[in-house]
């Protein structure tokens, strides 16, 4: 099945995904106005949906988008759009623009969303699993500073995503065969030169055993794998910092991850191309994670 060209759901139906189009006139096409979710899901089972749909509501409520739809009316497209493409462990991308209104930039009140739900197969991985990812990645500071919290809040994850495209064209060099990248992740700081998190991820070191990584005070995308990994250290009783580091606090580390959903632990070789010795703590952390997701779905 998976030869056959994939299905998307959009606006209530699924569709090939050729026929998944919105109006050039959606808001989200136009100012980026839309929220979404990047989940996946494991034996055919949505990994942490409460706290994605959580954090959906949240964006859309910051937003004032208010769609009318249930969480469970959510989750029942995701899983017919699972069926309708045969996938058990899948990478899902659920987003919700406020849609075609009348008039320019101002929002109006009354809101016919989009609602488009995208998926494509993601086999397992972490450490110990069949890899998604070649091996440890490099991480790099870049000049585009994360945009401040008060400008907009890190906590809504919506379509406008160009702090995180431009912090990433940063990484991109001309080769002798065409454009490369200097490194796997861009690391972004906030106002103060403090780290905040990569472009599409977040950010963890280790020193002396102990796990630190950028407090959500600041400007943080409040990750469900950063939740799930710092209650997995807590219950390990490995000592836990959420505060304001620097990026020497991360070349100097003893370990260096990322996290994000479809990455779960990501481990980081170099920062600023200076290498980061390995340790202990990051593989024991993402066996935990694996024993976790087994635990529960398999
Ligand atoms: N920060 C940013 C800016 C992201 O885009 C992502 C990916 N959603 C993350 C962090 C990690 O979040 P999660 O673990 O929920 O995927």
């Amino acid at each position: 099945e998976r030869d056959a060209e994939p299905r998307f759901h959009v606006d209530g139906a699924v569709v090939p995904a050729s026929e998944a189009t919105v109006s050039v006139r959606d808001r989200g096409f136009r100012y980026g106005d839309a929220a979404f979710e990047t989940l996946r899901t494991y034996a055919g089972d949505v990994f942490e949906w409460a706290a994605h749909a959580d954090r959906l509501r949240a964006t859309c409520d910051l937003l004032s988008i208010d769609h009318g739809l249930s969480d469970s009316e959510l989750r029942r497209r995701i899983d017919e759009t699972l069926v309708a493409n045969d996938l058990d462990d899948a990478y899902v991308r659920l987003s919700i623009s406020r849609g075609v209104q009348p008039g320019k930039l101002t929002p109006q009140p009354d809101v016919t969303p989009t609602v488009v739900v995208e998926v494509d197969a993601l086999p397992r991985g972490g450490l110990e699993g069949e890899s998604v990812w070649d091996g440890p990645a490099t991480l790099q500071t870049v000049k585009t500073q994360r945009v401040p919290d008060r400008a907009i809040p890190a906590r809504a994850k919506t379509h406008n995503y160009l702090n995180g495209i431009l912090a990433r064209l940063e990484l991109r060099i001309d080769g002798p065969d065409g454009p490369e990248t200097t490194a796997d992740e861009a690391l972004l700081l906030d106002a103060d030169g403090a780290v905040t998190e990569g472009a599409t991820s977040n950010v963890f070191f280790v020193d002396d055993r102990a796990l630190h990584t950028p407090s959500l005070d600041g400007p943080v995308l409040p990750g469900i794998t950063r939740s799930v990994v710092l209650d997995l250290a807590r219950e390990e009783r490995i000592p836990v910092n959420e505060g304001r580091y620097t990026p020497d606090d991360l070349r100097s580390a003893d370990e260096v991850f990322l996290t994000n959903t479809t990455w779960e632990l990501r481990p980081v070789s170099k920062v600023d191309g200076i290498e980061v010795g390995g340790g202990p703590v990051t593989p024991l952390l993402s066996k935990l994670f694996d024993a976790r997701v087994e635990g529960e779905y398999y």
